[in-house]
This record gives structure tokens, sequence and C-alpha cells, in this order.
């Protein structure tokens, strides 16, 4: 519908911009970026660089002239050919190494999906993995699906009041202007599927996205036929009723199993990225056992090809049901499976039977033959915590592996830092971004020029920055040291750390506040100061981490910081990659195995912005020395207080005797050699090792392939 739309307006000579403003394959090619942009350009800042929408409201006369002008011309038939090569090609990495292996694509279930700002149906970092690995995924030829929900209100929008406290917007997405199109049955119109929730029947629409190749299907249940209620269900992401998360959750596992099967897709591998999806597991379970084979039998086939992924190393943050809302919701449900209520809860028992709440990581780990971590530290702690479901096994042979997070180069690189990376590494550095060899060359850049590239970004941001700050002025009764929290009085040649994350207790936002006055003779010094530049939202029913972020924004105006600590409202995937790029160094201090993986410091070092964090997550991993910094010890649990007091004196001791000295030490053209070789250091040895490419060969290599050749070998002895 919304696609005929704009269809019918482009001329025939660049009839092809509505496809590809539909194919979210553009967001990740800096030529196609360009495309929109020479189309016409404040159109497409206005639309918040959004072609659907920059397509929509564009005056046609733009559009004739841009068919008639040989040099846009150029550009579009250039991009087009690319684009159709590399969504069609047969030689990707997959098609060429596995020919013939998967019988159906891997379907990827996840809560939410971090592509573009565009379709804001993302949180944080669960999202910006869903999203970079539909993309890797694409990249590399391998088949995949996503599937996940169109929030229409999706996360919620911030706003920071004058005392500091986060208020929360909700804005209604308006579907004509994102890159979705609606699917359709013949039999039902916009339904696609049904779930049953206590009595009732729901009913499931979906949309579809496109990411290059890969397709998401996300799931909608604001369909005519559902009441007024369950029409709301889908409508925002991470409510904190647990009644409405069991609802969606049924919605996306057991609803997303059904929609597919209505698609006739049939999927070789079943990946569920966190908790949140397991029903999906259960929903096979009770295909097969509709079809006629007994529960246990059932199982093993599932488990087959089942893949889960744990993303929350601290027993707390697993998504648990109560038995109440079980029972609720699944009475009718478990004699599906051929079980009765005390077999079918035990799935999700903790430690064997009993009438512990359901949680759905425990249903996942037993329900997936192949179960993965987020990184190597992550998998050990994961390995320990979920020793008690194979208490006759040794804690090192728990079943869970490890693949550590990576992030989409094409996506998260500056399009400057990708000029410089061609010009010295070669054209072909992105097919060869997982070499390890590949990134030595890094070394010929001379100083001068990533230095100059670097400090361009540092403008740029600063730049966004005060656009957004004066945004914030003109739109909004807001007091002026509200503007100045912003970033209006950074200054470009200042050291700048970014700490920027969702706010949560346990990435300790405030801990470079432990020693306040300490802190303000950093910031002061007359001759080498520094600043500090914040972003991040608090999860809405989050009280404590809603505090400590008045905390940090009453700081930030503070006089006595001399506008050196800022605060940037809303923070979203795009002002991600701004901050990515333009800050200094990438502050990271979460308390010690807290952390999964981490993926934000990922995106700063391959822009050549060094990581100072404590060694947890993925550091733990990429901490080599001389490639950023590392604050404290090792991983090793202590008290809280102790950890934070230890932690926050290393950290200054850091700034203050490492990082200043080799940041201001210039030679006479003004650049500091020390800090580039920094800089350096971080792009050769993240790159390779945590790009997504690493990752989704290893999801290929480690799990999709072995488990299709296992299921495939057991249907054979059948
Ligand atoms: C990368 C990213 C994250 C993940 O950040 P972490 O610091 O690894 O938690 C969260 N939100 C957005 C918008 C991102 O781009």
């Amino acid at each position: 519908m919304i696609r005929q739309a704009t269809k019918t307006r482009l001329p025939k000579r660049i009839g092809r911009l509505d496809e590809l403003a539909h194919n979210m394959w553009w967001s990740w090619h800096v030529k196609a970026r360009q495309l929109f942009r020479a189309l016409d350009y404040p159109l497409w800042i206005i639309s918040g660089r959004n072609p659907v929408k920059q397509l929509r409201d564009i005056n046609p006369d733009k559009l004739q002239a841009a068919a008639n002008d040989p040099s846009f011309l150029a550009l579009y038939d250039s991009v087009m050919d690319a684009f159709d090569s590399e969504v069609s090609t047969q030689d990707a990495w997959f098609t060429t190494k596995y020919p013939n292996v998967l019988s159906g694509p891997a379907a990827y279930f996840s809560m939410e999906f971090a592509i573009h700002n565009s379709i804001p149906i993302y949180a944080g970092g669960l999202g910006v993995l869903a999203g970079d690995i539909c993309k890797e995924a694409s990249d590399l030829g391998l088949p995949l699906v996503g599937i996940g929900f169109m929030y229409p209100q999706g996360y919620f929008h911030q706003r920071i009041s004058a005392d500091g406290w986060q208020e929360e917007i909700y804005k209604q997405l308006d579907f004509s202007e994102a890159p979705i199109t609606p699917l359709f049955s013949s039999q039902w119109g916009r339904t696609i599927a049904e779930v049953q929730l206590e009595n009732r029947t729901v009913r499931i629409g979906a949309w579809q996205i496109q990411v290059g190749r890969t397709v998401i299907y996300l799931l909608d249940t604001n369909v005519e036929e559902n009441s007024p209620q369950d029409r709301q269900l889908s409508a925002r992401l991470y409510i904190a009723d647990r009644e409405l998360r069991i609802q969606q959750e049924i919605v996306l596992g057991i609803g997303g199993t059904r929609v597919l099967r209505a698609l006739n897709i049939n999927p070789s591998i079943w990946h569920a990225n966190e908790g949140h999806a397991a029903f999906m597991m259960l929903e096979r379970v009770r295909e097969e056992v509709e079809a006629g084979i007994k529960f246990d039998e059932a199982v093993e086939k599932v488990r087959a090809n089942t893949i889960f992924t744990t993303h929350t190393p601290v027993p707390a943050g697993h998504d648990a049901f109560s038995v109440q809302l079980m029972d609720k919701y699944f009475c009718n449900y478990w004699g599906c499976l051929g079980l009765d209520r005390e077999a079918f809860l035990d799935l999700g028992q903790q430690n064997g039977s009993g009438n512990e709440s359901f949680n759905m990581t425990v249903l996942a780990l037993t329900m997936a033959e192949r179960c993965n971590a987020v990184s190597q530290l992550h998998g050990t702690a994961s390995r320990k915590m979920w020793h008690v479901l194979w208490p006759e096994s040794k804690e090192e042979e728990v079943p869970i592996s490890y693949i550590t997070n990576g992030v989409h180069v094409p996506t998260w690189i500056a399009s400057e830092m990708a000029h410089l990376y061609e010009k010295y590494l070669g054209s072909d550095w992105l097919k060869r971004q997982d070499d390890p060899k590949l990134w030595e060359q890094i070394l010929d850049i001379p100083d001068e020029e990533i230095w100059a590239t670097h400090q361009l970004l540092k403008r740029k941001l600063r730049g966004s920055m005060l656009g957004w700050a004066q945004q914030r002025w003109t739109e909004a009764e807001v007091m002026p040291q509200q503007v100045l929290a912003m970033g209006a009085l950074l200054h470009s040649e200042i050291l700048t750390i970014g700490f920027v994350r969702r706010f949560a207790e346990y990435k300790r936002p405030a801990l470079i506040f432990q020693d306040i006055e300490r802190l303000k003779r950093i910031v002061k010094d007359r001759w080498q100061p520094i600043q500090i530049v914040f972003a991040g939202k608090s999860h809405p029913a989050d009280f404590p981490s809603k505090c400590l972020l008045q905390h940090v924004y009453r700081l930030a105006t503070d006089r006595a910081f001399q506008g050196r600590i800022a605060f940037v409202e809303d923070y979203d995937m795009h002002m991600s990659r701004y901050l990515a790029q333009g800050v200094d160094v990438w502050l990271n201090v979460p308390r010690r195995l807290n952390e999964a993986s981490g993926t934000s410091g990922m995106k700063a070092s391959l822009n050549g912005v060094p990581h100072l964090s404590v060694r947890d997550g993925w550091w733990d991993e990429g901490y080599r020395g001389n490639n950023g910094w590392a604050i404290g010890d090792g991983p090793r649990a202590c008290k809280p207080d102790e950890e934070d007091r230890a932690d926050a004196e290393a950290l200054y001791r850091l700034i203050e005797d490492e990082l200043v000295p080799l940041y201001y030490d210039r030679d006479r053209s003004n650049v500091p050699h020390g800090w580039v070789r920094v800089m350096k250091e971080a792009i050769r040895t993240v790159i390779p090792q945590f790009c997504a490419r690493r990752m989704v060969k290893e999801y290929a290599d480690r799990l999709y392939v072995p488990a299709i050749r296992e299921s495939h070998d057991r249907g054979a002895k059948r």
C-alpha cells in the first residue's frame, strides 16, 4: 500500500529509489546514503535521515531534476549495481563454504532489533546485537529471518527536567514513514496467526522489514478483530507489568512460530536471543506432539536444531514468571504437550521440583542443545551460575559455550575513518576486516592524518551537540543551565571522556564522582583540563537508576565544573554513532562480572577512540596492554563499596598519570604521537577480533552448521 503511493510519483529513470529506501541495506553503505542526501539535503536532515519519509514528502520537481542530472544518475546507477550484486550474489562467504547445508533459513527471535533510528524498536545493547547480526548475516550470505515486534511507541524518548529528573515521552510512530511493509493473508487479511491468552483468541498481524537479504518479521497485535486492550499489547518495549510481559512473550514465541508457519517458512535453525523468546521452543514441541510423537522424543527433536544465547550474568536479571501467571496462561497448553501441571512447571525450575517461579533461561537451557554466553568471562560466569541444572557434571563441563559479541563495522564506522582505511589498507578492506594481518598496515597511516581525521570527527560531534542543544532551547521551555548541560560550553581541544550507555546501577555512572574535589581539580586544571560527556536512559521503572541520573545531571549543571560536564538527552543509535566516533576516550565501569559483554567500547575502538574500562565483559579478552586502559585488577569479586572505592582511585590515577600527560604531549604541529599510538593499537587489535563478521562466522561454524549436520545424521539413523 504504502510503497505504491510513492512509486507512482517516481520518474522512471530513478524508479527503484523506493525499493532502495525500503531495504535498510542503504543504511550501511556510504554511497547509498550519499544518494539520498544528494536528492534533497535539507529534507534528508529534516526527515531524520529516513529515505521513506523523504520520498513521501519530496517536491516532485526535485525528483525530476535528479532524473535529469547526469552526476546524480551516475551515482544512482553505481549504487543500484552494488545493491543488486550484493544482495543477490551467490559467492558470499556462507554460500561458498557451506553450499546446500541449510534447507531453510535460521530463524532468529529477539524482543528488540536496532537497525536504524527510523525504526525505533530497540532499547539497548541486546537490540543492537540483533540488528548487527541481521546485517552481517546478509553480508555473509547466511540465510536468516528475524522475528520481533513492531512496537508503534517503541522505547520512550527521554527529557530531563531542570532538576535532573528523567521524564518519559512516548511518541506514536507514523507507519507510513517507517521502512516496513504490511503482510496480508489471503484468508484472514491482516491476521497472520493467532494465540490463546486465557480464554480469548488474540490475532497477530505482521510487518516485514528488509535488511539486505535478511528479512525481519515484526509482530503486531493492533489488528481490528482484537479487543482494544489486546491491540495495545505490542505497543511498547519492556513494559514493567509482569502480566503484560508474559502475554508479549507468548505472542513472540508461540505467535512468532505460527507466523513463520503461516508464511510457509521452514527454518532449519531456531535461535532464541535471550530468554524472552523461549516459548518458541514449547510451541515446536507442541507441534511435534500434535503430529503424534511422545513428549520426550519431541523435545529431543526440537533440541537438536535449537540455539540459545544468554545475555544476563546476574541471577536477578533473568526473566521469570510466577506460578500463578503460568497457571493462568498455560493451563490449556500443557495438556497439548502431553504433560501434567507439575511436569510442565518443572521445565522452568531452577532447583529441581518446587513452586518457584518459572524461569525462561532454565527453559531455554534445557530445550536448546547449543547454548552460548556472549564473552569468555561471561561463559565462565554462566557455567558457574547454571551448574545447578547439571549437578552431575563438573562446572567446566556445563554445556554453555561462548561466542564473544562483535559489532557491524560498516554500520559503526565513521565514513571519514572508512576513507582512511580504504586509502591505506586497500579498497577491499571491508572484505578482509576479520583478517588480523590486514590491520598491521594501520601503522602505515601517518600520525598527522589519523589525528586530523579524529579532530574532524570531534568537531562534528561538537557541532551536533550544539544543534541538539539549540533545538531543545527553541522547542520547549528550558532553563539556560539545561542548554549548557547539553554541552554548549565544550571545547574541541580538550581531552574528552564519553560515558554513554543505559543508566543502570551496576554500570556505575557516578563512579567518577566518588571524590568530587579530586575530580574538580582534574576537570578544571588550568593547562590540561578534561571534559566528560554523559548520555543514557534509565528504565522508567528503575527508581535507583533515575536517582543516579539525577545526581549526574545536577553535577553537569553545577557551575563548579565550568560547563565541562555535559549530559546529552535522549540517547539513541544515531547519537551513539556520533559519540563513539567523536570523543577521545570511551569510559566503562561496570561492577565486575555484571557486564555480559558490552559492545559500545568496540564501536569506539574501531573509530580510534580507545577504551578505558574495568576488565569485564569483552574487555577482559580485548585488552592487550597498549590498545586502551584497564581500570583496577582483573575480574575478582569483593564487597561493592570496596570495589567502588578501589576502582574510582584506579580511574583517577589513570587519568592523572597516564591519559592526561599522554594526550597533551604534542609535537610542534600539535600531534600527540603517544596517544595516536594507542588509537592505532585500538583499531589494529579490536576490529579483526570484535567485528560482527568474526562473530557471525562463529555462530555459523560452531553452532548452526554442526546443529544441522547432527540433526541430519540423527534423521538418517532413524
Ligand atoms: C551500542 C549501543 C548500546 C550498547 O552499549 P553498551 O555500552 O555495550 O551497553 C546501547 N544502546 C545503543 C543505542 C547503542 O548503540
